[in-house]
Protein backbone atom coordinates (compact mmCIF):
# COMPACT_ATOMS: atom_id res chain seq x y z
CA UNK A 1 0.00 0.00 0.00
CA UNK A 2 1.48 3.75 -1.02
CA UNK A 3 2.00 5.03 1.90
CA UNK A 4 -0.92 8.14 1.68
CA UNK A 5 -3.37 5.11 1.76
CA UNK A 6 -1.79 3.16 4.68
CA UNK A 7 -2.09 6.71 6.40
CA UNK A 8 -6.12 7.10 5.39
CA UNK A 9 -6.88 3.58 5.98
CA UNK A 10 -5.70 3.67 9.66
CA UNK A 11 -6.95 7.37 10.19
CA UNK A 12 -10.14 5.49 9.12
CA UNK A 13 -10.10 2.85 10.95
CA UNK A 14 -9.63 5.15 14.45
CA UNK A 15 -12.19 7.78 13.47
CA UNK A 16 -14.84 4.78 12.53
CA UNK A 17 -17.49 6.66 14.34
CA UNK A 18 -17.20 9.40 12.95
CA UNK A 19 -18.75 10.55 8.91
CA UNK A 20 -16.84 11.03 6.37
CA UNK A 21 -15.81 14.74 5.90
CA UNK A 22 -13.40 16.97 3.88
CA UNK A 23 -9.94 17.21 5.58
CA UNK A 24 -10.01 20.54 5.20
CA UNK A 25 -9.62 23.34 7.49
CA UNK A 26 -12.62 25.30 8.36
CA UNK A 27 -12.71 28.14 10.15
CA UNK A 28 -16.68 29.46 9.45
CA UNK A 29 -17.46 25.74 10.95
CA UNK A 30 -15.81 26.73 14.04
CA UNK A 31 -17.83 28.19 16.12
CA UNK A 32 -21.04 25.91 15.23
CA UNK A 33 -22.37 23.14 16.50
CA UNK A 34 -20.18 20.12 16.09
CA UNK A 35 -21.61 17.46 13.74
CA UNK A 36 -19.68 14.18 14.54
CA UNK A 37 -21.46 11.50 16.14
CA UNK A 38 -19.76 11.63 19.72
CA UNK A 39 -21.53 11.09 22.58
CA UNK A 40 -21.03 14.42 24.70
CA UNK A 41 -22.03 13.05 27.76
CA UNK A 42 -20.10 10.62 28.27
CA UNK A 43 -16.20 11.30 27.23
CA UNK A 44 -13.61 10.25 29.51
CA UNK A 45 -10.01 10.77 29.21
CA UNK A 46 -8.93 8.92 26.08
CA UNK A 47 -8.90 8.01 22.62
CA UNK A 48 -11.83 7.03 21.92
CA UNK A 49 -12.60 10.28 20.55
CA UNK A 50 -9.64 10.97 19.08
CA UNK A 51 -9.37 13.97 16.30
CA UNK A 52 -8.96 12.55 12.77
CA UNK A 53 -6.65 15.43 11.85
CA UNK A 54 -2.66 15.80 12.73
CA UNK A 55 -0.62 18.27 11.94
CA UNK A 56 3.11 17.37 11.41
CA UNK A 57 6.71 19.35 10.60
CA UNK A 58 10.29 18.11 9.61
CA UNK A 59 13.00 19.21 10.48
CA UNK A 60 16.52 18.63 8.48
CA UNK A 61 20.02 20.59 8.92
CA UNK A 62 19.33 21.69 5.61
CA UNK A 63 16.50 23.43 5.71
CA UNK A 64 15.30 23.80 9.30
CA UNK A 65 11.82 23.85 10.35
CA UNK A 66 9.60 22.69 6.97
CA UNK A 67 6.31 24.78 6.79
CA UNK A 68 4.53 21.20 7.97
CA UNK A 69 0.83 19.93 6.88
CA UNK A 70 -2.56 18.85 8.44
CA UNK A 71 -2.68 15.17 7.19
CA UNK A 72 -5.23 12.38 8.46
CA UNK A 73 -4.20 10.72 12.02
CA UNK A 74 -1.93 7.88 11.59
CA UNK A 75 1.37 6.13 12.13
CA UNK A 76 4.95 8.51 11.85
CA UNK A 77 7.72 6.54 9.98
CA UNK A 78 10.22 6.07 11.99
CA UNK A 79 13.18 3.48 11.41
CA UNK A 80 13.80 1.39 15.01
CA UNK A 81 17.30 3.44 14.78
CA UNK A 82 15.59 6.91 15.66
CA UNK A 83 16.88 8.66 17.97
CA UNK A 84 13.58 8.79 20.40
CA UNK A 85 13.47 5.29 20.60
CA UNK A 86 17.00 4.79 21.29
CA UNK A 87 18.04 7.64 23.43
CA UNK A 88 14.38 9.62 24.22
CA UNK A 89 15.10 12.83 22.65
CA UNK A 90 11.28 13.67 23.19
CA UNK A 91 9.23 16.79 24.80
CA UNK A 92 5.38 16.66 24.78
CA UNK A 93 2.82 19.46 25.73
CA UNK A 94 -0.79 19.43 27.21
CA UNK A 95 -3.14 22.09 25.79
CA UNK A 96 -6.97 22.53 25.40
CA UNK A 97 -9.17 23.79 22.93
CA UNK A 98 -12.82 24.65 24.36
CA UNK A 99 -16.13 26.25 23.16
CA UNK A 100 -16.68 29.64 24.66
CA UNK A 101 -19.78 31.39 26.16
CA UNK A 102 -18.80 33.95 22.94
CA UNK A 103 -18.86 31.43 20.59
CA UNK A 104 -15.17 31.59 19.78
CA UNK A 105 -12.89 28.04 19.92
CA UNK A 106 -10.15 29.39 22.16
CA UNK A 107 -7.24 28.25 23.80
CA UNK A 108 -5.17 28.91 26.86
CA UNK A 109 -2.01 30.86 26.82
CA UNK A 110 -0.41 28.59 24.07
CA UNK A 111 2.16 31.30 23.68
CA UNK A 112 3.80 29.79 26.93
CA UNK A 113 3.34 26.57 25.76
CA UNK A 114 5.36 27.43 22.90
CA UNK A 115 8.35 28.50 24.85
CA UNK A 116 8.21 25.84 27.53
CA UNK A 117 8.87 23.43 24.62
CA UNK A 118 11.16 25.38 23.11
CA UNK A 119 12.86 25.42 26.07
CA UNK A 120 12.76 21.87 26.67
CA UNK A 121 14.28 21.41 23.16
CA UNK A 122 17.27 23.43 24.15
CA UNK A 123 17.46 21.33 27.13
CA UNK A 124 17.31 18.05 25.22
CA UNK A 125 19.57 19.38 22.28
CA UNK A 126 16.72 19.68 20.29
CA UNK A 127 16.06 22.62 17.51
CA UNK A 128 13.01 24.84 19.16
CA UNK A 129 10.27 25.49 17.13
CA UNK A 130 9.69 29.13 16.47
CA UNK A 131 6.84 30.04 18.61
CA UNK A 132 4.40 31.41 15.86
CA UNK A 133 4.31 28.06 14.24
CA UNK A 134 4.14 26.16 17.14
CA UNK A 135 0.54 28.62 17.76
CA UNK A 136 -0.25 28.54 14.38
CA UNK A 137 0.08 24.59 14.36
CA UNK A 138 -2.22 24.09 17.40
CA UNK A 139 -4.78 26.66 16.28
CA UNK A 140 -4.84 25.08 12.28
CA UNK A 141 -5.25 21.17 14.14
CA UNK A 142 -8.14 23.14 16.18
CA UNK A 143 -10.27 24.73 13.33
CA UNK A 144 -9.30 21.14 11.47
CA UNK A 145 -11.00 19.24 14.62
CA UNK A 146 -13.51 21.98 15.12
CA UNK A 147 -15.87 18.93 15.11
CA UNK A 148 -14.70 17.32 17.89
CA UNK A 149 -14.71 19.92 20.23
CA UNK A 150 -17.57 19.63 22.72
CA UNK A 151 -20.43 22.00 23.32
CA UNK A 152 -19.04 24.45 26.34
CA UNK A 153 -18.92 23.07 29.77
CA UNK A 154 -18.80 19.07 28.33
CA UNK A 155 -15.18 19.06 28.15
CA UNK A 156 -12.49 20.15 25.89
CA UNK A 157 -10.42 19.00 22.24
CA UNK A 158 -7.03 17.65 24.31
CA UNK A 159 -4.17 18.66 22.70
CA UNK A 160 -0.45 16.55 22.18
CA UNK A 161 2.12 18.54 20.61
CA UNK A 162 5.10 16.39 20.30
CA UNK A 163 8.61 17.22 19.20
CA UNK A 164 10.80 13.83 18.56
CA UNK A 165 14.48 13.00 17.49
CA UNK A 166 13.10 11.19 14.54
CA UNK A 167 15.98 10.68 12.61
CA UNK A 168 18.33 7.53 12.59
CA UNK A 169 21.43 7.63 15.16
CA UNK A 170 23.97 4.63 16.11
CA UNK A 171 25.95 6.07 18.99
CA UNK A 172 24.79 8.80 21.38
CA UNK A 173 24.25 11.91 19.66
CA UNK A 174 21.84 14.87 18.68
CA UNK A 175 19.21 13.00 16.20
CA UNK A 176 19.80 14.15 11.85
CA UNK A 177 16.47 15.12 11.94
CA UNK A 178 12.94 15.96 13.93
CA UNK A 179 9.62 15.56 13.73
CA UNK A 180 6.75 17.72 15.23
CA UNK A 181 3.73 16.76 15.52
CA UNK A 182 0.33 17.63 17.38
CA UNK A 183 -3.18 15.30 17.13
CA UNK A 184 -5.92 15.58 19.77
CA UNK A 185 -9.02 13.74 21.65
CA UNK A 186 -12.06 15.03 22.63
CA UNK A 187 -12.13 14.53 26.09
CA UNK A 188 -14.49 15.26 29.20
CA UNK A 189 -15.06 17.86 31.71
CA UNK A 190 -12.97 16.76 34.57
CA UNK A 191 -15.41 17.60 37.21
CA UNK A 192 -19.20 17.52 35.72
CA UNK A 193 -21.14 20.14 36.67
CA UNK A 194 -18.07 21.96 38.59
CA UNK A 195 -18.03 19.88 41.16
CA UNK A 196 -14.86 19.04 42.67
CA UNK A 197 -13.94 15.98 44.15
CA UNK A 198 -11.02 16.25 46.37
CA UNK A 199 -8.42 13.82 45.74
CA UNK A 200 -6.06 11.77 48.79
CA UNK A 201 -2.40 12.22 47.86
CA UNK A 202 0.49 10.38 49.66
CA UNK A 203 4.07 12.04 50.13
CA UNK A 204 6.66 9.16 48.34
CA UNK A 205 9.33 8.45 50.75
CA UNK A 206 11.70 6.10 48.55
CA UNK A 207 11.70 7.21 45.04
CA UNK A 208 12.18 11.12 43.65
CA UNK A 209 10.75 12.70 40.37
CA UNK A 210 13.62 14.94 39.87
CA UNK A 211 16.74 16.18 40.84
CA UNK A 212 18.83 19.92 40.87
CA UNK A 213 20.92 19.72 37.51
CA UNK A 214 18.67 17.23 36.15
CA UNK A 215 15.29 18.12 33.48
CA UNK A 216 12.40 17.40 36.02
CA UNK A 217 11.78 21.38 34.58
CA UNK A 218 10.81 20.10 31.45
CA UNK A 219 8.14 18.43 29.90
CA UNK A 220 10.32 15.57 28.65
CA UNK A 221 8.68 12.11 28.01
CA UNK A 222 11.67 10.60 30.06
CA UNK A 223 10.84 12.10 33.50
CA UNK A 224 7.16 10.31 33.27
CA UNK A 225 7.47 6.60 32.87
CA UNK A 226 9.22 6.22 36.15
CA UNK A 227 6.82 8.21 37.91
CA UNK A 228 4.21 5.13 36.93
CA UNK A 229 5.78 2.99 39.81
CA UNK A 230 4.99 5.08 42.63
CA UNK A 231 1.57 6.19 41.22
CA UNK A 232 0.40 2.73 40.37
CA UNK A 233 1.25 1.44 44.27
CA UNK A 234 -0.19 5.16 45.84
CA UNK A 235 -3.24 3.91 43.48
CA UNK A 236 -3.45 0.43 44.56
CA UNK A 237 -3.74 1.97 48.30
CA UNK A 238 -6.70 4.54 46.98
CA UNK A 239 -4.47 7.50 46.75
CA UNK A 240 -5.14 9.27 42.83
CA UNK A 241 -1.26 9.84 43.10
CA UNK A 242 1.95 10.99 45.68
CA UNK A 243 3.78 13.78 46.27
CA UNK A 244 7.12 14.10 45.63
CA UNK A 245 9.84 15.55 48.10
CA UNK A 246 13.43 17.75 46.61
CA UNK A 247 16.16 15.27 46.00
CA UNK A 248 18.70 16.81 48.59
CA UNK A 249 17.09 16.88 51.48
CA UNK A 250 13.48 15.00 51.34
CA UNK A 251 11.96 18.22 52.81
CA UNK A 252 10.35 20.38 51.01
CA UNK A 253 7.39 19.53 48.44
CA UNK A 254 8.27 19.59 44.90
CA UNK A 255 4.80 18.24 42.95
CA UNK A 256 2.95 15.34 41.48
CA UNK A 257 3.67 13.44 38.93
CA UNK A 258 1.46 15.73 36.28
CA UNK A 259 0.52 18.63 38.38
CA UNK A 260 1.65 21.45 40.56
CA UNK A 261 0.97 22.08 44.63
CA UNK A 262 -0.15 24.54 46.50
CA UNK A 263 -1.00 25.10 50.16
CA UNK A 264 -3.18 27.39 51.94
CA UNK A 265 -2.95 28.97 55.17
CA UNK A 266 -5.41 31.98 55.82
CA UNK A 267 -4.86 34.09 53.00
CA UNK A 268 -1.64 33.05 52.43
CA UNK A 269 -0.77 30.99 49.58
CA UNK A 270 2.41 29.20 49.09
CA UNK A 271 4.01 27.05 46.07
CA UNK A 272 7.62 25.45 45.50
CA UNK A 273 9.54 27.82 43.45
CA UNK A 274 10.60 27.18 39.92
CA UNK A 275 14.43 26.00 40.58
CA UNK A 276 14.70 23.65 37.72
CA UNK A 277 13.31 20.44 39.33
CA UNK A 278 9.89 21.64 39.02
CA UNK A 279 7.54 21.43 36.18
CA UNK A 280 6.51 25.51 35.25
CA UNK A 281 2.31 25.01 34.64
CA UNK A 282 0.95 27.29 32.48
CA UNK A 283 -1.91 26.72 35.29
CA UNK A 284 0.27 27.11 37.94
CA UNK A 285 1.38 30.56 36.63
CA UNK A 286 -1.85 31.71 36.05
CA UNK A 287 -3.02 30.44 39.26
CA UNK A 288 -0.43 32.40 41.20
CA UNK A 289 -1.54 36.06 39.22
CA UNK A 290 -5.17 34.94 39.77
CA UNK A 291 -5.20 34.63 43.28
CA UNK A 292 -3.23 38.05 43.66
CA UNK A 293 -5.39 39.67 41.62
CA UNK A 294 -8.50 38.06 44.33
CA UNK A 295 -6.32 39.35 47.38
CA UNK A 296 -4.53 36.48 48.32
CA UNK A 297 -0.57 36.44 49.09
CA UNK A 298 0.97 34.24 46.83
CA UNK A 299 4.47 33.15 47.72
CA UNK A 300 6.82 30.94 45.26
CA UNK A 301 8.91 29.75 48.49
CA UNK A 302 10.23 26.43 49.12
CA UNK A 303 7.33 24.45 51.81
CA UNK A 304 8.35 21.76 54.19
CA UNK A 305 6.28 18.83 54.16
CA UNK A 306 5.32 18.71 57.77
CA UNK A 307 3.88 22.56 56.95
CA UNK A 308 1.66 21.52 54.13
CA UNK A 309 0.11 18.86 57.30
CA UNK A 310 -0.58 22.10 59.16
CA UNK A 311 -1.90 24.02 56.09
CA UNK A 312 -5.91 25.22 56.14
CA UNK A 313 -5.83 23.58 52.59
CA UNK A 314 -4.00 22.30 49.80
CA UNK A 315 -4.47 21.89 46.17
CA UNK A 316 -2.72 20.60 42.87
CA UNK A 317 -3.13 22.75 39.30
CA UNK A 318 -2.70 21.54 35.54
CA UNK A 319 -4.59 21.97 32.22
CA UNK A 320 -6.16 18.87 32.46
CA UNK A 321 -7.79 19.62 36.03
CA UNK A 322 -7.50 23.25 36.24
CA UNK A 323 -7.52 22.92 40.24
CA UNK A 324 -7.91 19.75 42.05
CA UNK A 325 -8.58 20.02 45.64
CA UNK A 326 -6.40 17.71 48.20
CA UNK A 327 -9.01 15.84 50.44
CA UNK A 328 -5.59 14.46 52.49
CA UNK A 329 -2.18 14.23 52.87
CA UNK A 330 -0.88 11.26 54.02
CA UNK A 331 3.06 11.35 55.24
CA UNK A 332 4.83 8.20 57.72
CA UNK A 333 1.40 7.13 58.02
CA UNK A 334 -0.17 9.97 59.11
CA UNK A 335 -3.14 11.09 57.36
CA UNK A 336 -3.97 14.93 57.79
CA UNK A 337 -7.58 15.07 56.15
CA UNK A 338 -8.59 19.11 54.68
CA UNK A 339 -11.83 18.97 53.66
CA UNK A 340 -14.98 17.42 54.72
CA UNK A 341 -16.12 13.87 52.80
CA UNK A 342 -16.41 14.71 49.12
CA UNK A 343 -16.59 18.52 49.65
CA UNK A 344 -14.05 20.72 47.71
CA UNK A 345 -11.43 23.42 49.97
CA UNK A 346 -13.06 26.79 49.42
CA UNK A 347 -10.19 28.31 47.73
CA UNK A 348 -9.90 25.56 45.44
CA UNK A 349 -13.80 26.30 44.50
CA UNK A 350 -13.35 29.78 44.07
CA UNK A 351 -9.84 29.80 41.90
CA UNK A 352 -11.23 27.24 39.92
CA UNK A 353 -14.31 28.81 39.31
CA UNK A 354 -12.83 32.29 38.60
CA UNK A 355 -10.55 30.26 36.15
CA UNK A 356 -12.34 27.98 33.98
CA UNK A 357 -15.38 31.16 33.47
CA UNK A 358 -12.42 33.22 32.16
CA UNK A 359 -10.96 30.73 29.94
CA UNK A 360 -14.48 30.06 28.58
CA UNK A 361 -14.42 33.50 28.80
CA UNK A 362 -18.21 33.56 30.65
CA UNK A 363 -15.98 35.95 32.98
CA UNK A 364 -13.37 39.27 31.94
CA UNK A 365 -10.07 38.24 30.98
CA UNK A 366 -7.74 41.20 32.24
CA UNK A 367 -4.65 39.20 31.86
CA UNK A 368 -5.36 39.01 28.15
CA UNK A 369 -4.83 35.07 28.17
CA UNK A 370 -7.53 34.02 25.79
CA UNK A 371 -6.86 32.91 22.42
CA UNK A 372 -9.62 32.88 19.64
CA UNK A 373 -9.10 30.10 17.00
C1 LIG B 1 2.19 19.30 32.61
C2 LIG B 1 2.63 19.24 34.02
C3 LIG B 1 2.17 20.15 34.99
C4 LIG B 1 1.09 21.15 34.71
O1 LIG B 1 1.43 22.06 33.71
P1 LIG B 1 0.27 22.90 33.01
O2 LIG B 1 1.00 23.75 32.03
O3 LIG B 1 -0.40 23.67 34.05
O4 LIG B 1 -0.64 21.90 32.36
C5 LIG B 1 2.70 20.08 36.27
N1 LIG B 1 3.62 19.15 36.59
C6 LIG B 1 4.09 18.25 35.70
C7 LIG B 1 5.10 17.26 36.13
C8 LIG B 1 3.59 18.26 34.39
O5 LIG B 1 4.02 17.37 33.52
Amino acid sequence: MQLQQRMRASAHTTASKTSRRPLLCRAQAAATTPKVNINWDNLGFGLQDVAETMYVAEWSPEKGWDKGALKPYGPLQMMPSAQVLNYGQSVFEGMKAQRSAKGNIVLFRPDRNAARCAAGAERLSMPPLPTEQFVQAVADTVRANADYIPPIGKGSLYLRPLLLGSGPILGLGPAPSYTFTVFGAAVGAYFKGGQLTPIDLIVEEHFHRAAPGGMGGTKAAGNYSPVLVTQLAAKKNNYADVVYLDAKTDTYLEEVSSCNIFVRSGKTIKTPPLSGTILPGVTRASIIELARSRGYEVLEEPVAVTEAMEADEVFTTGTAVVVCSVGSLTYRGNKRAFTAEGQAGSTALELYTALTQLQTEQAEDPFGWVYKC
